[in-house]
């Protein structure tokens, strides 16, 4: 069925959409809960977490839930989940929110002190943007063997010229991110 409807005017609506033309998302409520882990134990698992909180924010806004936090000295500085959807902007992942919000409150594009947090491995835009931030490092959850690009399906930093490398460790939490991911997509596969 298609997603769009013939208006009185003869203007594509979508679906969903009421007089004053507001539209009004209906997004199955997550199931998952949000984590509240102790702030004593920085850790890996410890920064997966509030990226993991990100990706329900993402559920809850009817957007495909990956989520994404940047440390910084041991202080989560940005957070962000993916706004394609809201924004309709096909850049608009949660990578390269928190990678700008990071930009953003650092005044400096590189970030060569800061470690990405996100619950899937970045797609090639997000792999290149890790590259270019100059990122530390990056830690992802869900390994992805058809669009990763640090490691899944290819590598950006297998570029043979590349001035900038970024340390990667995939598979944090990744079966607690996984769930949530297919738990979305099925719900989302029973809707259509
Ligand atoms: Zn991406």
């Amino acid at each position: 069925m298609s997603r769009y409807t013939e208006g009185a005017e003869g203007s594509l609506l979508r679906e969903g959409v009421v007089g004053c033309g507001v539209i009004m998302p209906n997004p199955p409520p997550c199931p998952f809960e949000k984590r509240y882990p102790s702030e004593l134990f920085r850790d890996d698992r410890y920064f997966m977490q509030l990226a993991l909180n990100e990706a329900i924010e993402a559920w809850n806004a009817d957007e495909v839930p990956i989520g994404a936090v940047v440390a910084y000295g041991g202080q989560v500085v940005a957070r962000a989940h993916n706004r394609v959807e809201a924004l309709k902007d096909p850049t608009a992942h949660a990578e390269i929110l928190a990678i700008t919000q990071t930009s953003n409150l650092l005044g400096d594009w590189r970030l060569n002190e800061a470690t990405l947090y996100v619950t899937k491995e970045p797609c090639p835009m997000c792999a290149g943007a890790a590259i270019m931030a100059r990122l530390s490092r990056v830690v992802y959850a869900i390994r992805d063997p058809k669009m990763g690009c640090l490691g899944g399906a290819a590598s950006v930093q297998r570029l043979p010229r590349l001035n900038h490398r970024v340390e990667v460790t995939p598979g944090v939490m990744e079966p607690e991110c996984l769930d949530l991911l297919q738990a979305y997509f099925a719900i989302k596969r029973r809707e259509s």
